[in-house]
């Protein structure tokens, strides 16, 4: 006797609904995305700009995490995929409207040479001190989940979050570092605490395996994009599921019957919600009211990306590098930059000058929820001239992409709300959940979400599994 394949509803088409219908579909489900807007991808989204090719979400894979470059290999990109020039990768930090190196050898930044931090101008004396003297203290960490801000001030001190922490690992997230949960987000930083009482020689360790792996030729560069921009990304995937994926259906009723799930009417025997959390509260609430109440408790913060094209030939001189982070706390509403051409080959036309800004806190948000784009482009150019005053005041070609709430916060205690999730979710039966509110923002986050999702409910094939 043959059983028919599980069905599975998949609510929301970006990169963590994708990949949960391609995990499934290989585990041998049969998954259908249903996604509200008339495009696949969410906030992957790359876009030509007069001539140039920009991106107004992310613009690159951690190589670190493999699980979205596996996936580009099964898709057939492996091609495609763009690595960034290291050779010109250095970043600043933006201090007090001036821009100073990230103090060499830091990894993170955790500091792993002791001249750079000598010689920074970024911190202080005493800045300097605190931080070099890392390796000589005990560092007790407490019972249960800490933040950001307190694991960094433990180890480094205040100067150290606020000008190098703060920025590059709160940057990430878009969060608030003092109440940011470091085991929802950097559990590698705690676990090198607990085996090494130290970062500093944690690091040390983790850095020597990391060289003997490059002498073997298996290091990629740190960040990977692909040729034609992220978007290629989802577009694989919607040309191998062209047919069990749903555009332009916002998913409004979600019921359950004793065994089934009926999503606008169809019956499903699974459904996974690959929504933002708070989008998922209102469907997920017609069924049980207390998970809909978990759900809505996630906090976001507001982005906005603003792309700028520029003639280089009314440039005197290039920025260099990748480009900078603000540091903390912000004073407008810049927190970051990349010279997008200096990261990736082949991005800009020619005569063409990229930047990349991040608009985002408290000075953006109400500009960000609003929709003052005119505002966004005029706040955003004014501090980006402010630092570099030979960009020019009007750029050939902008666009202002913005993001409402569109950064999840993991906040303190992110894992035990997962937890609860997870709790209510047995209990109603064959309830799932995939993408950035839960365990892991980054796009391969949402990848190893979606295949660990797959292999739970059936068998993923062996070269799917890593
Ligand atoms: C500015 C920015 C830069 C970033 N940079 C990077 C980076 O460089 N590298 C990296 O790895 N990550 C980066 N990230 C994070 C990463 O891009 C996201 O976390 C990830 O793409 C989120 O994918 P997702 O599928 O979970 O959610 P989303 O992409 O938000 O997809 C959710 C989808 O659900 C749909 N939807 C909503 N409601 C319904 C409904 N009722 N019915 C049907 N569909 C619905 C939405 O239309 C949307 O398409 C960045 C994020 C931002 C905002």
């Amino acid at each position: 006797m043959t059983t028919s394949p599980p069905t599975v509803a998949i609510l929301g088409g970006g990169i963590a609904g994708l990949s949960a219908a391609w995990y499934l579909r290989k585990s041998g489900a049969s998954p259908k995305v249903f996604e509200a807007s008339d495009r696949f991808g969410g906030k992957i989204v790359t876009r030509e700009l007069a001539g140039c090719l920009v991106e107004g979400g992310p613009d690159s894979l951690l190589t670190e995490k493999p699980w979205g470059l596996d996936l580009c290999r099964e898709l057939g990109l492996e091609e495609n995929l763009l690595p960034s020039n290291d050779n010109q990768r250095s970043f600043s930090i933006l201090h007090r409207h001036a821009l100073h190196p990230f103090p060499a050898g830091c990894k993170l930044f955790i500091p792993q040479k002791v001249t750079p931090i000598l010689t920074t101008r970024l911190l202080s004396a005493g800045g300097k001190a605190r931080m070099l003297m890392e390796p000589f203290l005990r560092h007790r960490a407490p019972e249960g989940d800490e933040s950001l801000a307190d694991f960094t001030r433990r180890h480094f001190g205040q100067q150290a979050l606020d000008r190098l922490a703060g920025p590059l690992l709160g940057g990430i997230y878009g969060g608030d570092p003092e109440d940011m949960s470091m085991a929802a987000t950097f559990p590698r930083l705690q676990s090198l605490e607990q085996k090494h009482g130290s970062l500093v020689k944690g690091m040390a360790s983790m850095m020597r395996a990391a060289k003997a792996r490059q002498r073997a030729g298996s290091a990629p560069s740190l960040f990977t994009s692909l040729t034609g921009g992220m978007q290629m990304l989802p577009d694989a995937l919607v040309s191998q599921l062209e047919e069990r994926l749903t555009a332009n259906h916002r998913v409004t009723s979600l019921e359950k019957t004793q065994d089934r799930w009926r999503v606008d009417g169809q019956a499903f025997d699974h459904v996974v919600l690959a929504l933002p959390a708070r989008q998922a509260a209102p469907l997920i609430g017609q069924v049980d009211p207390e998970t809909g109440r978990l759900l809505q408790e996630q906090t976001g913060s507001s982005s906005a990306t603003l792309s700028l094209v520029f003639h280089r030939s009314e440039m005197r001189t290039l920025p260099k590098g990748f480009g900078f982070m603000a540091a903390h706390p912000l004073s407008s509403p810049l927190v970051g930059c990349t010279w997008t051409g200096n990261k990736f080959s082949g991005r800009e036309a020619e005569d063409t000058f990229v930047c990349r800004l991040f608009l985002g806190g408290s000075h953006a948000a109400g500009m960000i929820e609003s929709g003052e784009e005119d505002r966004l482009l005029s706040e955003g150019l004014k501090a980006l001239r402010a630092i570099c005053p030979d960009i020019p005041d009007t750029p050939a070609a902008h666009w202002v992409q913005r993001w409402p709430n569109g950064n999840p916060g993991y906040r303190l205690g992110h894992l035990d709300w997962v937890a609860k999730l997870e709790a209510r979710a047995n209990m109603l039966g064959n309830l799932h959940y995939c993408g950035s509110s839960y365990l892991g923002v980054s796009v391969s986050d949402c990848v190893k979400q979606a295949r660990d999702l797959a292999a739970s409910l059936g068998n993923v094939p062996e070269d799917s599994q890593g």
